[in-house]
């Protein structure tokens, strides 16, 4: 089946800015909501996730010129996770803001998926960044957070919503050229969930809730990525009326190491040796993730190489094992030498005549380390 294009769905220009987008966005969301559309359910929940993927792709500068340029496979990596397969709950926790905007402070949905007339209020996701350092993301680690929540103010009473009679919804019977029309909407008083709060504790909210400070508990598996986000169910704000906890969502961020540098699941260190070492051998100590290592380098060595150490990197998180971590060997040339050393690097240069020059259809010793480790 063909796919459609993205901004046909929002119905915007290809020029159009990224606010454009957003309301367009946010208009089709409130227009194909699921629980707005109860008499044609499946129809408006796949409109509403095809709007929610063009939006999550249109919204993204970087996703969106790589779709102006490529179209829907410049893209296809995102739309995984998005689109056909992407759950309600998915939609909701992602686009939050702009659902809180579209449906009420606090609440990033209000009882998606429920054909009941009550609703059940979501609790809103709480975000927060945790920075790691290198060793941290290597073996895995475990943090306290102190989080901020929302939670249910203690000695709370509830009672049956006196606008709704706790049915959740407003019943109105209007005479039409037609005949009587009944339409029903929302009960505003109680945000359709029948009921409402008696006594509202000092501090607390008109949905009874009151911030807490909590020290909540992250694990955080190794081999995490700078941007990833972890998800911590039922951290997040507490909801109203038995409604669903939001959940804690955090995004991990890295600390940079001071001498090694992390590429994917490799790292790299620039290790400096002197001409005599590069001539002679010697062993050398180099930082690892955890603590040193000790690594050998051969008489002979030559500036430019690079040594492996296997399973010293990062662990990978789809694959099994770490990646390494390589040891690039540069050659220091002394700036300041006595005479006596004068004289012994001048009569080696009279036996200079070792250097190979290479041939231009030979490969030179740099494209044969690329390609070992390739
Ligand atoms: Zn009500």
């Amino acid at each position: 089946m063909m796919k459609k294009d993205y901004y046909e769905i929002l119905g915007v220009s290809r020029r159009a800015s990224l606010e454009e987008i957003k309301k367009a966005y946010r208009k089709l969301a409130i227009k194909y909501h699921p629980d707005k559309n109860l008499d044609n359910k499946k129809k408006a929940e796949e409109k509403f996730k095809e709007a929610a993927e063009a939006y999550e792709v249109l919204s993204d500068e970087k996703k969106r010129s790589r779709y102006d340029k490529f179209g829907h496979s410049g893209v296809k990596g995102n739309s995984n996770s998005y689109g056909a397969g992407m759950n309600m709950e998915d939609i909701f926790t992602n686009f939050g803001d702009i659902f809180s905007d579209a449906f009420g402070e606090n609440f990033s949905s209000f009882g998606f998926g429920k054909s009941s007339q009550q609703k059940t209020i979501r609790g809103s996701d709480l975000r927060i960044r945790v920075k790691l350092t290198l060793s941290e993301i290597a073996n895995g680690t475990e943090k306290k957070v102190k989080v901020k929540r929302l939670k249910i103010a203690k000695g709370i009473k509830t009672k049956i919503c006196s606008s709704c009679n706790g049915s959740g919804e407003i019943v109105r019977i209007t005479n039409t050229i037609l005949g009587r029309m009944q339409t029903s909407s929302q009960c505003n008083s109680c945000h359709g969930t029948g009921k409402n709060i008696e006594n509202i504790p000092y501090g607390a909210n008109k949905y009874g809730l009151i911030k807490e400070e909590e020290l909540v508990n992250i694990k955080v598996p190794s081999g995490a990525t700078e941007g990833i986000h972890l998800r911590i169910p039922g951290k997040g704000n507490e909801a109203p009326f038995g409604g669903i906890t939001g959940n804690l969502i955090v995004l991990i961020e890295e600390y940079p190491h001071p001498e090694l540098k992390r590429e994917g699941c490799n790292l790299h260190y620039d290790l400096y040796i002197s001409f005599s070492d590069a001539v002679l051998g010697n062993y050398f100590e180099v930082p690892t993730v955890n603590g040193k290592a000790r690594i050998k380098v051969d008489p002979g060595t030559q500036s430019g190489k690079t040594l492996r150490l296997k399973n010293k990197g990062i662990p990978n998180v789809e694959r099994h094992g770490n990646g390494s971590l390589l040891i690039h060997i540069n050659v220091w040339t002394p700036r300041k030498i006595n005479n006596e050393q004068k004289k012994f690097f001048e009569i080696m240069r009279k036996d200079e005549n070792f250097i190979p020059r290479p041939k231009n259809s030979e490969k030179s010793f740099f494209d044969k380390v690329r390609e070992m480790f390739s």
